[in-house]
């Protein structure tokens, strides 16, 4: 549900913004939909107060990987259901689109949500149009620079990167071929590529390894999946992190979580953290399959990591600074800027015992809860969609 106000004041709340080195109590004063004063203690000067005592008050939060479009196969969810539905300001897609759909994602999706949504253009023409099951990579025709290049220039502001699903299943017969291609575009268009890896959709194939993909790969660029259980992923068959993801790691290449249906094992990810490698992103992989189990929200994601080990701090930098940089975004997103509309989450952190639980239902017991209370967006503030959360 969205409220409309022109002034308001978060009142009382613990501002946490680690883009700015603020952890506190902190009031935020918004007045037609700018943020106008940080302060404890802050005048109210006639502003409505919202009392967020006991909250967490965060820059928006980002989501750096979903499933946006909504009626395309399987997968498409309503960016607002995800985003400001679940207390996020920020969602971005995953490769629905390749060059043919991107204006119609853009005027179908990212012009009708009430969330900021963002976009990676997948690498292959049919993008999400057949699911993820099928070789959209294995025919040398379905890559067209041309094309999208022509795409992106038109819709820059909306770009983020390229995604490219680095599977045998999608590579096909083309091998490695389409990474090496991905790797010139991005080079040409500067934008980094988003890579998937895991092979959770197709058995048939052979499984490509992570070391062949990572070849491809330069700092900030982002591999996306990396505490998946399926063949692909970072460790090697005794649980050991493959030598060249430390390098990689140590070169700038990026991590992110991406959730999903198949790709967050807690035995995966304690084996990796224990190893010393951190996520730079956390991310939902949200779509409309995984939405009220194992995935439901960002922060449900984040106090997943909570449990494996995380701080809040942690997580919250991850979900809001780091985003922002993955994204190549730090100028505009990931902190509370004064003078800037408003584009806040409100969260309440909750002392309390659930199940976590991951991909494959392996099960963590979790002693603190991250629920969403409002995302703002300048004047517009929204609770979230009622959907039962653990
Ligand atoms: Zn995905």
């Amino acid at each position: 549900m969205e409220r409309r106000l022109p002034s308001f004041v978060l009142k009382g709340g613990r501002l946490l913004d680690p883009a700015n080195g603020w952890d506190g109590p902190l009031d935020v004063l918004v007045r037609n939909g700018i943020v106008e004063a940080i302060e404890p203690n802050g005048a109210c000067d006639g502003a409505k107060v919202i009392d967020v005592s006991g909250l967490v008050v965060t820059p928006g939060l980002i989501d750096v990987h979903l499933h946006l479009m909504k009626g395309l196969g399987a997968f498409g969810v309503d960016p607002d259901i995800f985003g400001v539905g679940s207390g996020v300001t920020t969602v971005v897609d995953a490769g629905s689109a390749g060059h043919s759909l991107l204006n119609i994602f853009r005027n179908y999706v990212t012009n009708n949500a009430r969330t900021r949504v963002l976009n990676y253009v997948n690498l292959s023409t049919l993008g999400g149009v057949t699911g993820p099951g099928y070789s959209i990579l294995a025919d040398s025709r379905l890559i067209d620079e041309d094309k999208i290049a022509a795409a992106v220039e038109a819709n820059r502001d909306i770009i983020v990167g390229i995604k490219i699903m680095a599977t045998g299943g999608a590579l096909g017969a083309q091998g490695m071929k389409p990474l090496e291609r991905a790797r010139k575009l991005g080079d040409a268009l500067k934008l980094p590529l988003l890579v998937h890896i895991g092979e959770s959709w197709t058995k048939d194939t052979a499984p490509v390894h992570i070391g062949d993909v990572l070849r491809y790969l330069r700092a900030g660029d982002i591999v996306t999946h990396m505490f998946t259980a399926h063949p692909g992923g970072l460790l090697d068959g005794n649980g050991k992190l493959w030598p060249q993801v430390r390098d990689a790691k140590e070169s700038g290449v990026l991590m992110d979580v991406g959730h999903g249906l198949h790709n967050l094992n807690f035995d995966v990810a304690r084996k990796v953290l224990d190893q010393g490698l951190q996520p730079d992103g956390v991310s939902t992989d949200g779509h409309r399959g995984n939405r009220l189990g194992p995935v439901y929200d960002l922060p449900t994601t984040m106090a997943k990591l909570m449990a494996l080990g995380f701080s809040l701090e942690q997580v919250v930098e991850m979900a809001t600074l780091n985003a922002a940089r993955l994204l190549g975004r730090a100028h505009e997103l990931g902190s509370i800027r004064m003078g800037q509309p408003a584009d806040i989450s409100v969260l309440r952190l909750e002392e309390r015992d659930w199940e976590a639980v991951d991909s494959q239902k392996g099960t963590l017991r979790a002693g603190r809860a991250l629920v969403p209370v409002y995302a703002i967006r300048g004047q517009s503030i929204y609770d979230p969609v009622p959907d039962d959360r653990p």
